[in-house]
């Protein structure tokens, strides 16, 4: 069984202080980490208070973009290498944003992947089609692309344990969500290509999310769908009353 895993995506929102309010506010409310895994992947600048009010916490630390070095002349670049050492976990890579304002490309997505791989610490890699490439019917073979390139050269164990957020592009921010229907397809998809590319096993293991206007309302919906397997949540995670709503769907 794979186990849902929610997390909040909170981009470049939140300072320290309301980050600590925002610990404080849940970290005692959070579901059991056996039954969902309750991740908040904060700005850098607002990771150490983050892991620091979190530390008695089930509330799991990430971090959204990583170096693909663990150190040297990389101006304002996060080190992978630092991240582990404070106590994150994950690190979202790949996220559209990044992609469209920082040129990120496949090759960087999945140099990536190797750098936290090398850090002990899990992927979490954003594929998502723009609503021009769904109008022409491309979102399938984008997709595939994005995850083959991503996972290329990584071993089927390593895939077993990271996990693919499908974020349609056109549902970002946007308050318009991709139909349960719709996102079921695109994860079974995306499952289908982990399959091929490495077994079945692997693919039944690696957990794959939605992401694009996840909330409250919509959050049962998608996660009874067979293939998705968590949430990636912007605008409805950064408030402690929506993200909690959101990490006990099940209740
Ligand atoms: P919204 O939930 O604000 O649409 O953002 C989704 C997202 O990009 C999460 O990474």
């Amino acid at each position: 069984m794979r186990k849902p895993i929610i997390a909040g995506n909170w981009k470049m929102n939140q300072n320290p202080e309301q980050t600590r309010e925002f610990v404080n506010a849940v970290k005692n409310d959070l579901p059991d980490t056996n039954d969902v895994e309750a991740v908040i992947a904060a700005p850098a600048l607002d990771l150490a208070t983050l892991i620091d009010a979190a530390k008695d916490s089930v509330l799991i630390p990430a971090a959204q973009d990583a170096s693909v070095h663990d150190k040297g002349a990389y101006t304002g670049e996060n080190s992978p290498k630092v991240l582990a050492e404070m106590g994150t976990q994950y690190v979202i890579i790949g996220h559209s944003e990044r992609r469209s304002y920082h040129h990120e490309t496949n090759e960087e997505v999945n140099e990536k992947a190797k750098a936290l791989f090398r850090n002990k610490l899990l992927p979490i890699i954003c594929v998502g089609e723009t609503l021009e490439q769904r109008e022409a019917g491309e979102t399938e073979d984008l997709v595939a692309t994005q995850v083959e390139a991503a996972l290329a050269g990584l071993t089927a164990d390593q895939v077993k344990t990271l996990v693919i957020a499908y974020e349609p592009i056109w549902a970002i921010g946007t308050g318009k969500t991709a139909s349960a229907d719709q996102a079921q397809e695109v994860c079974a998809h995306i499952r289908q290509t982990v399959a091929k590319l490495y077994d079945q096993t692997t693919a039944d293991a690696v957990r794959i999310q939605y992401g694009g206007s996840m909330k409250p309302a919509n959050v049962k919906e998608l996660m009874a769908q067979p293939d998705i397997d968590g949430g990636l949540v912007g605008g409805a995670s950064l408030k402690a009353d929506s993200f909690l709503e959101l990490v006990h769907y099940n209740n």
